[in-house]
């Protein structure tokens, strides 16, 4: 891939940005969960380079970034009266939506899937820039596949820095994790990916039903749910139950022995736990909004430290703790320990 000079535009440099997406390039701006690396959704070209940028399989489709409902009539054939709902309550906000595609939307954005995944953004700098080019944007997390998803530009930077023209930095993104992705072409509705809006917020308007893990047979419901996910380069254990502290001093002592590198995630309050251990505060106990958006840094803080292993406490699954579990699943590849 050609090397680029990678250009940080400020929120105020919007027509910048606009005008490189306009002209069929790729820029990554924040939205309110993660930073997305855009391209006009419309153009199979621009599309391209999304994939080639990330170097992202091109069997995992994208979601399509819009202004609003309007925008999105335009990509679908048919929307479900319980997704208007769901429109009217969540959106702008972290929900993405898998909708019957229309054949204005091209086949590359969609993985060649008949249905594409629409959402609108929350975040001020997202949607004036849809605003600006006025046309839908397909937008990934702005990271390499594989990796932790970005919440910083500097994220961004690490991972695309030389691959990308320009990065519109608008400071730390909000939720910090992905969007909830929910499929509404079955009944009932479906969850594909836990994320910003929990699936708690989403049974008070709606029934929905949760896909089965990729680890099960079958082909998986989302394309996404096979690849690998959110891992830093240290060796993670997700560990859980009331045994978990002593569980991995055990653990550790005999690491640190053979001189590795050793450190752990947990809340603020257990970090006196963890004598001689490299100590990722996941923040004040119980606060998962706050760990949701601090996590992808944590992952990465883990390769700036040269961990080799990581342990992480495994939280309580409600609310934001469903999708946080996932993406530590990911980050441990089925290493999971409880006690
Ligand atoms: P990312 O863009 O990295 O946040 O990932 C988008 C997620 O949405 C991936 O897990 C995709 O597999 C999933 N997705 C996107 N479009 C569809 C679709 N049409 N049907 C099912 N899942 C989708
Ligand atoms: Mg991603």
């Amino acid at each position: 891939m050609e090397k680029l000079k990678t250009e940080v535009l400020l929120p105020e440099e919007i027509d910048k940005a606009a005008q490189l997406l306009a002209e069929g390039q790729v820029v990554a701006f924040p939205t309110e969960t993660v930073y997305g690396l855009g391209a006009n959704a419309l153009d199979p070209e621009a599309v391209a380079r999304i994939f080639a940028a990330k170097g992202r399989p091109q069997d995992n489709p994208l979601i399509v970034h819009c202004t609003g409902r309007e925008q999105v009539e335009e990509l679908v054939r048919e929307i479900p009266k319980e997704a208007r709902l769901l429109m009217e309550r969540f959106w702008p906000g972290p929900l993405t939506l898998v909708l019957p595609k229309n054949e204005v939307v091209p086949g590359e954005v969609t993985a060649g899937l008949d249905t594409v995944a629409v959402r609108v953004p929350a975040h001020p700098v997202a949607l004036s820039l849809l605003r600006a080019v006025n046309f839908p944007l397909a937008a990934p997390s702005a990271n390499l596949s594989g990796k932790p998803s970005p919440t910083r530009a500097e994220h961004v930077l690490r991972d695309l820095g030389g691959r990308i023209p320009a990065v519109v930095d608008g400071g730390e993104t909000g939720f910090g994790v992905e969007s909830t992705v929910l499929d509404c072409t079955r009944r009932p509705f479906r969850l594909l990916r836990p994320g910003g809006v929990t699936l708690e917020e989403l049974q008070e308007l709606v029934e929905v039903s949760l896909a089965p893990g990729h680890l099960e047979e079958g082909p998986p419901p989302s394309p996404g749910m096979k690849y690998e996910h959110y891992a830093p380069e240290a060796e993670v254990y997700l560990v859980s139950g009331p045994g978990a502290a002593a569980k991995i001093l055990e653990l550790s002592e005999a690491l640190l022995r053979k001189g590795q590198k050793v450190g752990v995630m947990t809340w603020q309050e257990r970090a006196g736990l963890y004598p001689g251990l490299t100590v990722l505060s996941m923040g004040p106990e119980g606060d998962l909004p706050g760990l949701a958006s601090r996590l992808y840094h944590l992952l990465r803080q883990a390769d700036d430290l040269g961990l080799e292993v990581l342990f992480v406490e495994a939280v309580s699954e409600r609310h934001l703790g469903l999708a946080i579990m996932n993406r530590l699943r990911k980050a441990a590849r089925g290493r999971e320990i409880s006690t």
